[in-house]
Formats: C-alpha cells, structure tokens, sequence
C-alpha cells in the first residue's frame, strides 16, 4: 500500500528548489553564525556533491550555548512553568514537526542518504511521537509520599537536572534528537545538543519550530560543529549538569573521560552493537522470518545500533532460511533515496563506505564465503552505494562477527542446540538487541530470559516502541535509557524532604 505522504521523485526535485536550508547555530532562540565565522561543508551522500556549508562552532560557541541554557534554567522560564503549559508548547511542537514532516523529511534524505520512504513516512512522524509522547508525560508525574514515622512528613520528588548536553549520531538524526530532548524538556531541563557533522541540517530546522511552537529562548540550543571540538567541550563543560551520548563506544569512552576530568557530569550512554538474530529449527514460515532478518540487518543501510548483523541458524533450517533471504531482497531496491520505491540509500560517507567495504575484504580472508553483494555499486552516481551483503561460513570468533560493521553486512553462523545458540548469542562484547524465532513457547521464554541484550524480540525485529526503554547490556552502554517513563530518570534528581512536626500542644 502506498503511503499518501511520501511525495514522488519530480515532487522532491520541485520541493528542492523552494528548499530553504538552516546553516547556522541556533542559540537562545535564534539562528547564529559560529564566533569564528567559520563553516563546513556537508555532502549529499547520494551524489558526493556538497549540499550546504553549515556553521563551524567552537569552544567559544559552546560556553555561550551554555550560558544562555543556564540563564534559562536558573530563572525557571521552563522549569518552573505549569507542567500543564510546558506539556501544551511541545505538543504543539511535536505538531508542527508533523505537519512539516515532507520538508523536514527532504532535508533528511539529502543529508543523510536515507530513503525518502523512511524521512518522510517514518522518521519525521516518530520523532513527532516521541516529542509528544513525552509531552503528555509532564503533567503526570507524580512524587512520593514515603512511610516515615509519626511526627514526620517524608516526600520524594525530582527535579530536573538543571542543564542537560546532548550528542548524537548520524544514521537517525531527527529521531536521536528527539530520544534525548523529548524527555529532558519534558522534565524541565534546558538543552544544548550537538549534531553529527554529517547531518548537522535537520535539527537547526526543527529548533526553529520548536520557537514557533513558543518554547522559551534558550531552553534548546544546538551548536554545530566537529565532534574533537565541539562534542569534547560540551562533554567537559563545567556547567553542564548532565552528559546524553549516542555513538560509538570508542567516543562514549571518552565523555566518560570527559566528565571524571570535569565536573563528575552524569552520563548516560547508548552506544553500539553486534546483535544476534537466532532462527531455531522448528520455524516453518521461511518468507516471513527471511522479511523481518532482512529488516533486521538492512534497513537504514544497516547503519542502526540496533542492526541484526548476526544470523544464528539452526543447521537443519539454514539452507531454506538463506533461499527465502535471497529472494526477500529482491525487495530491497538500492538507489536514489528520493526515489519512493528505494529501500537502501547510500552509506553516510565515503569513510563509512570504505570502512564497510574493507570489513569485506577481511570477512574474505578469514575464511567467510560471500553469498551475495560485497562491492560498491552505482559509482557513477557519484554516491556511495553498498548492496545488502550476506557472508555465510562465519565463525563467531571472526573480526565480521565481533566487530561492529555499521552497514548492510550479515553474518550468517550454524548452530546445532539451543545451549550453543544462546552461547554463541552472548558471545560479544555488546549487549544490545536481539531476536529470536521459534514455534515453542518453552523454547522462546527460556532463551529470550537467557540473552544478554537490552531489548528481545520474539518472532519479530522490534525494538519496542515509545511505551518501552531502550539500552543496553556490556559495551552497548549504561546510564539511561531512551524511550518510555524510564528515561525521565536520567534526566532527573531525586529529592527527599523531610519535615519533623511539632507535638499537638
Ligand atoms: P562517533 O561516535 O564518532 O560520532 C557520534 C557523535 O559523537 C557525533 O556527533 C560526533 O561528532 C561526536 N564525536 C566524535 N568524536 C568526538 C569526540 N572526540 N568527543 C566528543 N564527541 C565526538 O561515530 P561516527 O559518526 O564516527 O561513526 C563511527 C562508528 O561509530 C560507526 O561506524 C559505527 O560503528 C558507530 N556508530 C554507532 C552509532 C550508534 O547509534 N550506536 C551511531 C553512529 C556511529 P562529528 O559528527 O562531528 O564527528
């Protein structure tokens, strides 16, 4: 069924023109160049071509970000509102990311290379979502009244943490955004975020809505600019109050860093992943697990934290189960993401794509077999184009099975009983996703309670939705989680009143 948003490819190209990109920082309230009055430059990554020079931010950007986040949290322009009027300012935020979602949408896809499909059908009413689900939360949270003895009054609440920082990645970066601000402006924080680099071009539209939307000046504020810059002054900043990172492990390192050589800022951490997908050997319905192992591992190019990049297969099932994905991604088009029939855009850079092609090329000669895809494709382009790619006689100890890829690369490995599965499941460094596929009810609790992962799915790829938390085991993070009520934990303290009452005269 077609969806009635998604505007064909000429509409993209005539929307193109109208296009009215934001370059610049977005700080207390409004669009700004760097102090340095320096830019970059940002590639479409479906052509190679330069889209559009975005402002270069410093350390000098980021304390005057800060300063105005912190005047706004000190005279409780936002904390202090009537949860009751700061719920109404981000719904009506949340609407006004709806209903410009094809322009926001368009903005996405030539900056990120995703698919028009997903920006404009999915991304953009997600992020809309989140900022919304998270809305109707601020008028419903309750404290505590705890049981002290008599004579005393005990109450628990929590308060925002004051000033919150965020860093985010590239591969969603409407809908990342909108994880970390959702909960830490519903619970009357301020905000001063840094996009990836890559695709810096979405956010400084959406702050934008949000003044339109009538959220306070400096309540939101995004400074772009590289991450060695930018990300590393605001995660030492001393100011800041809390740290919101979604990345790579190696980076989520160092906010730790950043923070213990700082001011002991809270951190919180959603970083990668090497997630399995387990088939047991009772599955009988091949089309339908090959569909959802393929949106599993490919969909956003497999550049998703959450990517199902290990295949572990019954050996009885494994020969039928491969059939069924090989004609599966005859639905998987690769192309022009402005093309609504497109399901893979290109890979976020060149770097990326040159890192997932020599994953490839080590995948080879360790032993792997390619089953399908492995090289560039579409190089006249000028994008930066990778086909889903399926390795089969993968062992777990190879550097395709540990390491995490970021692109459209399956590894597929056998196994023979469950206790080998769930080994070979856990068998990583992270501890993200993961899913499973069985017929046996026994078999899918006893597994699913056994897999080290922050989310399992069974018989599906889902990560949940905005009803449940998101984060993960090991290497995959700790901190907080995104997504439902829990995530307002971490963008909370907690404080404990208590009151001695005199004795009735
Ligand atoms: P990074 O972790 O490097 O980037 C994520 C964010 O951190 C970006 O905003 C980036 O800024 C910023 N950053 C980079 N270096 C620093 C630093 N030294 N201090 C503070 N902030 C910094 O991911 P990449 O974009 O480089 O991707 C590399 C790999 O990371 C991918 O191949 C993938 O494996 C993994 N990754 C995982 C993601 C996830 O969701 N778990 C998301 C993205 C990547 P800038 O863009 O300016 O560099």
């Amino acid at each position: 069924m077609t969806n009635p948003l998604i505007p064909a490819a000429a509409e993209s190209r005539a929307d193109i023109e109208r296009l009215r990109l934001r370059t610049q920082l977005f700080i207390d309230g409004s669009l700004r160049d760097a102090a340095g009055g320096e830019r970059f430059t940002s590639v479409n990554p479906a052509t190679g071509k330069p889209l559009a020079e975005v402002a270069k931010g410093g350390p000098a950007d980021v304390d005057t970000a800060v300063a105005a986040a912190r005047r706004a949290a000190d005279d409780g322009r936002w904390s202090r509102l009537d949860p009751a009027e700061r719920k109404a300012i981000l719904i009506r935020w949340a609407n006004l990311i709806e209903a410009n979602g094809r322009e926001l949408g368009l903005i996405e896809t030539l900056d990120a290379g995703k698919p028009i499909t997903d920006t404009v059908g999915l991304d953009m009413p997600e992020t809309a979502t989140c900022i919304r689900w998270h809305a109707e939360a601020a008028d419903k949270l309750y404290g505590q009244v705890a049981p002290s003895p008599e004579g005393t009054v005990a109450t628990i609440t929590r308060e925002p943490l004051g000033v919150v920082g965020a860093v985010i990645p590239w591969n969603y970066p409407a809908q990342m955004a909108a994880w970390k601000l959702g909960p830490a402006l519903a619970t009357g924080n301020t905000v001063v975020i840094k996009p990836a680099s890559n695709t810096s071009l979405s956010l400084l539209r959406i702050a934008e809505l949000a003044t339109e939307a009538g959220l306070p000046d400096g309540v939101l504020n995004v400074v772009t600019g590289p991450g060695e810059v930018v990300g590393e002054a605001i995660g030492r900043h001393p100011d800041l109050d809390g740290l919101a990172f979604t990345g790579s492990t190696e980076v989520g390192r160092r906010f730790l860093h950043y923070s213990a050589e700082s001011n002991l800022k809270r951190v919180m951490l959603e970083l990668g992943g090497k997630s399995p997908q387990l088939v047991f050997g009772d599955v009988t319905d091949f089309e339908q697990v090959a569909e959802n192992i393929a949106i599993a591992i490919f969909w956003n190019m497999g550049e998703n934290c959450s990517a199902g990049s290990r295949l572990i297969v019954h050996r009885a099932v494994k020969d039928r189960i491969l059939e069924a994905l090989d004609a599966e991604l005859d639905n998987w088009p690769v192309g022009d993401p402005l093309d609504p029939a497109t399901k893979l855009g290109p890979m976020i850079s060149r770097g990326q794509m040159d890192k997932v092609l020599g994953y490839v090329d080590i995948g080879k000669r360790e032993g792997a077999r390619v089953v399908c895809g492995g090289e560039r494709i579409l190089e006249e382009t000028g994008g930066w184009f990778v086909p889903p790619t399926v390795f089969d006689h993968v062992r777990n100890d190879m550097t395709i099975a540990r390491e995490e890829i970021f692109g459209p690369v399956l590894s597929v490995i056998e196994f023979d009983t469950e206790a080998e599965a769930v080994a070979l499941a856990n068998d990583t460094p992270y501890g993200l996703a993961s899913s499973l596929y069985t017929r046996d009810l026994n078999v899918a609790h006893r597994v699913a309670r056994n897999l080290q992962a922050g989310v399992v799915a069974v018989n599906c790829y889902s990560e949940g939705d905005m009803t449940t938390p998101f984060g993960g085991y090991k290497l995959s993070g700790f901190g907080g989680h995104d997504k439902s009520i829990h995530a307002h934990d971490q963008y909370t303290e907690t404080k404990t009143i208590w009151i001695q009452l005199d004795q009735a005269k």
